[in-house]
C-alpha cells in the first residue's frame, strides 16, 4: 500500500511537470469509455498497477489537460502544490464539519482563514467573522452557482418576513400578515444586468423569483439610471423589488457593473445587493486593480472563486455576507441529533443549503501560507501577458478587439471583409505564431456575433516564484 500511494503522487508529479506535452483537447467521441471498461464491477479485487495504468491507457486520451499552459477556454481552474496537498490532508481526516462541535479545528480555521482573505482582499469589515462592528462573515461554499441561490433564497427570505410584518402595509396596500408564503413570493422580482451569468437565471429557476435582465450600456456594464427605472415600473406593476446580482467581471467578456451607482439605489429601495465576483474577485488582492471596488460598502453579499485564479484548486468559492442572521433564518434547522452544548459557537450548517461540508480551510490556508500575500499579488500580475497579447492582436489587421480588455480576459474576432480574401487569410500573421498553436479557446457572443476570448493567467505552476 505504501508503494502505491508514493507511486500516485509521482505519477501527479510528474503528470504536471510534463503536462505541457499533453494534447489539450482529447480527439474522442461520446461513448468513447465505454467500449474501454468492462459492464459492471470487478468482484474480485484488481492490482493497483492494472488500475494505475488504466488511468493513462483509458482515462487520460479522454481528459481535457485544464492546467495545461496551452489550456485557455473558459477562465483559468489554477491549482497548485500547496491546495493539492492541503485537500489531501483535508480528504484524510475527512471530517464533516456541519457544526461547530462536528470538528471545531474545521469551522474555526475557515473563520480565521476567511477574515484573512477578506483583509487581504480590501473588503469592508462588515464581512468580517471577528470585528467588534460586524454582524458578517465569510464561508466556503461549493460554487458561486450555490451562493447566489443562497442569497436569492435569503434575500427572498428577509423581504417576505418584512411583508408579513405590521409595517407591510407601508410596501403593498393590502395586510399580508396571513398571507401565504408562496403567494408573497410570486409578487418578488430580482435583477441582474444582461452579461450576467446563467447561474443567476438557475436561481430564479429554483426559487420561483422573476428575475429581469437588464440592459447594459456600450461598455456592457450595468448603470444606477437603468436599474432605477426598472424598479419604478415594476414597483406600479404590484411586484416588490427584492435582489440586484451585480456582476464584477463578467464571464462574457469580464465587464464590470456600476457598484458606485447600484449600491446607493438598492440601499434606498430596499433591495439586497448581491456581488458575483467569480473571476475578478482575485484581482482584488492588489491594490491598484481595486478600481472596481468603489460601492462595495453597499453589499448585502459578496462572492468569488479562489478556484479560479487563485491557485486553490476546485471546489473553493468564497461568500461573505453582511448579516449573518438573515442566513441563519433562512436556513435553520434544529433536530435532537445536531444539537450541543456549545450552541454559541458558529454552526455553519444554518449558513448553507447542504448539512455536511469539507474542510475546505485547509487549501485555502496552505496556499496563502505558501506563497504569502506577495507572490499571490505577482501571480495576477501576469495580467501584463494579456496586455501582450491584446497588443499583437491590436498590431495585426484581420483581428478587432470588440470589448474593452480587463484583467487576463481578452475578447477578440477576426475581421471579415472583402479585404480578408483568401491571401491574406493565409498569410501567417503574429497571432497565428504566437498564441494559437495548440491551444483551446472559448467562444462568446456579443450582439449576436460569435467571438473568441481567451484569459491569459494559466500560469500557477510554471510562472510563480514558489519558495
Ligand atoms: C465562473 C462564473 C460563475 C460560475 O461559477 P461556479 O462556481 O461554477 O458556479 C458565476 N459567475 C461568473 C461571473 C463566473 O465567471
Amino acid at each position: 500500500a505504501q508503494a502505491s500511494r508514493k507511486e500516485l503522487v509521482d505519477y501527479i508529479g510528474q503528470y504536471l511537470t510534463e503536462i505541457r506535452s499533453r494534447r489539450v483537447l482529447p480527439d474522442v467521441q461520446p461513448g468513447f469509455l465505454r467500449t474501454l471498461l468492462p459492464s459492471s464491477a470487478p468482484c474480485e479485487p484488481e492490482p493497483w498497477e492494472n488500475i494505475l495504468q488504466d488511468v493513462e491507457n483509458i482515462i487520460m486520451p479522454g481528459v481535457v489537460h485544464w492546467q495545461s499552459p496551452h489550456m485557455h477556454a473558459y477562465f483559468p481552474a489554477l491549482n497548485s502544490w500547496p491546495s493539492l496537498l492541503g485537500d489531501m490532508l483535508a480528504d484524510a481526516i475527512n471530517c464533516l464539519g456541519f457544526t461547530w462541535a462536528s470538528s471545531p479545528a474545521c469551522t474555526e480555521l475557515e473563520m480565521c482563514v476567511m477574515d484573512w482573505l477578506c483583509k487581504a482582499l480590501g473588503l469592508p469589515d462588515h464581512f468580517l467573522h471577528h470585528h467588534p462592528d460586524s454582524r458578517g462573515g465569510g464561508i466556503l461554499q461549493s460554487t458561486v452557482s450555490e451562493c447566489t441561490l443562497v442569497a436569492l433564497l435569503a434575500a427572498r427570505k428577509d423581504k417576505i418576513l418584512q411583508m408579513k410584518s405590521s409595517d407591510s402595509t407601508e410596501m403593498l396596500s393590502d395586510s399580508l400578515t396571513d398571507t401565504d408564503e408562496s403567494i408573497l413570493n410570486s409578487r418578488l422580482i430580482a435583477y441582474a444586468s444582461d452579461q450576467a451569468h446563467s447561474s443567476v437565471e438557475k436561481a430564479g429557476l429554483i426559487s420561483l423569483v422573476k428575475i429581469r435582465f437588464l440592459e447594459t450600456d456600450e461598455k456592457f456594464s450595468l448603470r444606477g439610471e437603468t436599474l432605477q427605472r426598472a424598479i419604478q415600473e415594476d414597483r406600479r406593476r404590484g411586484l416588490l423589488p427584492v435582489m440586484l446580482c451585480a456582476t464584477l467581471g463578467s464571464t462574457g467578456v469580464c465587464s464590470f457593473d456600476c457598484l458606485a451607482e447600484l449600491g446607493p439605489i438598492c440601499a434606498r429601495e430596499g433591495l439586497w445587493l448581491h456581488v458575483d465576483a467569480a473571476y475578478a474577485g482575485s484581482a482584488l488582492l492588489c491594490p491598484e486593480l481595486r478600481y472596481f471596488l468603489s460601492g462595495m460598502e453597499f453589499a448585502d453579499s459578496f462572492v468569488f472563486n479562489p478556484s479560479k485564479w487563485m491557485m486553490v484548486h476546485f471546489d473553493c468559492t468564497a461568500f461573505w455576507v453582511k448579516d449573518k442572521f438573515k442566513l441563519q433564518q433562512t436556513f435553520s434547522v434544529d433536530p435532537l441529533y445536531l444539537r450541543h452544548d456549545n450552541s454559541g459557537a458558529t454552526d455553519f450548517m444554518h449558513w448553507q443549503i447542504p448539512l455536511s461540508r469539507r474542510f475546505r480551510s485547509l487549501k485555502l490556508w496552505f496556499v496563502m501560507r505558501s506563497f504569502g500575500l506577495n507572490n499571490l499579488q505577482a501571480h495576477i500580475r501576469h495580467v501584463s501577458m494579456a496586455k501582450l497579447f491584446e497588443s499583437l492582436v491590436r498590431s495585426d489587421s484581420n483581428f478587432q478587439i470588440p470589448a474593452e480588455r480587463h484583467l487576463g480576459l481578452v475578447v477578440f474576432c477576426l475581421v471579415v471583409s472583402q479585404h480578408n480574401n483568401n491571401n491574406n487569410t493565409n498569410k501567417n500573421t503574429t497571432l497565428n505564431n504566437t498564441a494559437l498553436n495548440n491551444t483551446a479557446l472559448n467562444n462568446t457572443e456579443l450582439n449576436n456575433t460569435a467571438l473568441n476570448n481567451t484569459a491569459l493567467n494559466n500560469t500557477a505552476l510554471n510562472n510563480t516564484a514558489l519558495n
